[in-house]
């Protein structure tokens, strides 16, 4: 059976609080105004779709139960981690329960000598980071929401962020889940050991399924050695165009950096001042990083890459004398994104990547879009990924229209181009009438039929990713 959801009557949602209740006690299930407009909305704009009860398990058998009940009483349940995602995907769109993992956020085991983590899911990723650094140990994927957002959520979201650019993203590392089916059956799939292909890799199928097939209720990592030595420079550059060409060109120079990340004027000017202090007059900027394990190595490749910046036009390169400007820039580049809703009182985040040799041109293109739509467009992220987060400002709800058809333009140059129209943010809610526009109908069908097996009833996060998913 293949369901369409509908959103529960109170009379359900009644009986399923009362049997909720007695299952995992008063103080797990909330049904406050506060609480459900908290959980009614993310960071996507996608709108606010509070649910009728949030529930918080404690363990993987409480998810279970919850599921189970759920199922029983026909009604849409939702997972949630920190809620900072911006594609809307933990947006409980048809009401019901809003599951929270955030009080499943216990780090279980760190082995120095296999390199792995074991994590609940509600772990905030920077707080793994940081007590496995403790250890002289790596986790490298590093979304900018890394002091709010959980590990359960970059599972489903297949997170990234600078550092993706060396090291990979979330997929990378995920080596096995403990996971409850939307049924409440729970599974543990992958394994503990770096190496393994025994059966079909659906380690690899859950990370990314937003939310969708089931929820990760233990999470298994695979960890590197903390490279000794971290160098990051800021170079400046007269236009975007010109950091857009300087990437591609350090990339084809054989340096592989482990963050290269532009940000436009718009974005320099959202964040200019606070925990950083940008070059008068840049027009853009790139922040790079090397690491490695060898001062000298690591040196002479901030310089080769210094040079190569130079070449492309760079105004100047400065480089961190001291973890504390290192951390205040960083600090301002992870407040780009709240940063730029201070300009205007409205932005829509887009995601999209291209094929590194196509950036500059895109990117005149999309700011082309902005001023031909009388909108502004910033553009920053992780340029050395080709993924782009270009945002779209505006002052009115009048001006929608107008941005809806710069997000429509814009995605359609991307997939013209040979990108893909979200690299780490998910499809979710926001983006979904947008995925037919890179993946044609067979490939939808058989990612329905997917859905279908692991969620017959469709009850689990219900009218994401597919436009059609029953709503
Ligand atoms: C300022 C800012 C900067 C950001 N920078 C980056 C970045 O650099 N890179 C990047 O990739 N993203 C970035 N993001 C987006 C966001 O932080 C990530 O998508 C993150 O992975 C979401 O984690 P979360 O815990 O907030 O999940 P939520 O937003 O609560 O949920 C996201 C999705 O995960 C599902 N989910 C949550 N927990 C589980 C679970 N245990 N099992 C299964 N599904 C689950 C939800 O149903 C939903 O579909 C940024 C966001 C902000 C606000």
């Amino acid at each position: 059976m293949s369901g369409r959801p509908a959103r529960p009557s109170p009379q359900v949602m009644e009986s399923l609080a009362r049997e909720l209740r007695a299952t995992l006690g008063e103080e797990a299930v909330r049904g406050d105004a506060a609480t459900l407009d908290a959980y009614g909305r993310d960071e996507s704009d996608a709108g606010v779709f509070p649910p009728h009860l949030v529930v918080f398990p404690g363990s993987t058998s409480d998810v279970s139960a919850i599921f189970r009940l759920c199922q029983a009483h026909g009604v849409p349940f939702t997972p949630c981690g920190a809620r900072s995602g911006k594609s809307g995907g933990s947006l409980p769109v048809l009401g019901g329960v809003a599951v929270s993992l955030e009080r499943m956020n216990r780090l279980l085991s760190i082995s120095t000598e296999d390199l792995v983590a074991v994590a609940q899911p509600g772990l905030v990723t920077g707080e793994l980071m940081k007590a496995v650094e403790s250890r002289g140990l790596f986790y490298p994927p590093d979304p900018a929401s890394l002091d709010m957002c959980t590990l359960g959520g970059n599972v489903a979201e297949n997170a990234g962020g600078p550092r993706a650019l060396k090291y990979g993203v979330t997929r990378d590392y995920v080596l096995g889940l403990e996971w409850v089916l939307p049924s409440g059956e729970v599974l543990r799939v992958g394994r503990r050991t770096i190496k393994g292909v025994a059966g079909y890799d659906l380690v690899g199928l859950f990370v990314g399924s937003e939310g969708t097939l089931g929820v990760a209720t233990e999470i298994t990592l695979q960890l590197l050695p903390l490279p000794r030595v971290v160098r990051t420079a800021l170079l400046s550059f007269p236009s975007v165009l010109h950091a857009a060409r300087a990437v591609s060109a350090v990339l084809a120079a054989g340096i592989l950096p482990r963050t290269l990340e532009l940000l436009d004027d718009v974005a320099i000017r959202a964040v200019d001042g606070r925990s950083f202090h940008f070059p008068p007059g840049a027009g853009a900027c790139v922040i790079a990083e090397v690491d490695g394990n060898v001062e000298e190595g690591v040196t002479a490749e901030l310089t080769s890459l210094g040079e190569v910046c130079l070449h492309e036009g760079a105004l100047e390169v400065l480089v961190a004398q001291s973890e504390t400007q290192r951390e205040g820039l960083w600090a301002a580049r992870r407040g780009v994104s709240p940063g730029l809703r201070a300009l205007k009182r409205h932005k829509v985040s887009d995601d999209i990547v291209v094929p590194r040799s196509r950036m500059a041109e895109v990117i005149g293109r999309l700011k082309a879009i902005g001023t031909e739509l009388g909108l502004t467009v910033a553009t920053y992220g992780h340029a050395g990924d080709g993924n782009l987060h270009a945002n779209v400002l505006y002052d009115s709800p009048d001006d929608w229209p107008r941005v809806e058809e710069a997000l429509s333009r814009m995605l359609r140059l991307t997939v013209e181009v040979g990108g893909t129209i979200t690299g780490e943010h998910g499809v979710g809610l926001s983006k979904k009438r947008f995925l037919p526009l890179e993946q044609p109908a067979p490939l939808l069908s058989l990612q329905r039929q997917l859905k279908a097996l692991f969620d017959p009833s469709g009850l689990l996060n219900p009218a994401k990713i597919f436009d059609d998913a029953g709503c």
